[in-house]
């Protein structure tokens, strides 16, 4: 059980990204609530949750589906949420060399549920933001309200 958990530990995800496909669209691309569960480190308990994940891309974009590979093998690791974010932003930027790119997490983490403080039903949001996100504001206005849209 533990390998099947853990199956991310020693793999390297960014190699999902290096093939890439050739293309001039530079507008915004987001895949949207990709689940995943990965084992909070410090108390080997699971959080659960979905992760939006969006770049703009920089003359090459990505499979579709190997952004949910990088989501699914980086959540198979020891982790906590805040560099579970980190770690695939900064895949997304140097990988993919996008000019952009923001990646929210959002999870329900055991470790606060059943035990210690016992609050079910919170939510833990991270985010991180790289590239032209930072400065410019209505784009990341954009990408945040299509995140949060129902
Ligand atoms: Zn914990």
């Amino acid at each position: 059980m533990y390998a099947e958990l853990f199956s991310g530990l020693h793999s390297e995800p960014g190699r999902h990204l290096k093939k890439v496909f050739a293309e001039e669209y530079d507008e915004l691309v987001l895949v949207r609530d990709i689940t995943f569960n990965s084992m909070c480190e410090h108390h080997l308990l699971p959080f659960i949750g979905k992760a939006h994940v969006g770049y703009l891309p920089n003359g090459k974009i990505a499979g579709l589906s190997k952004l949910a590979r990088v989501v699914e093998e980086v959540s198979k690791r020891p982790q906590v949420q805040e560099r579970m974010t980190h770690t695939i932003a900064d895949l997304l930027h140097h990988e993919l060399d996008a000019k952009g790119v923001v990646v929210v997490l959002e999870a329900e983490h055991s470790c606060m549920t059943i035990r210690g403080v016992r609050k079910p039903g919170s939510i833990t949001i991270t985010s991180a933001v790289r590239g032209l996100f930072l400065t410019n504001q209505s784009s990341r206005a954009e990408v945040m309200s299509l995140i949060n849209r129902k």
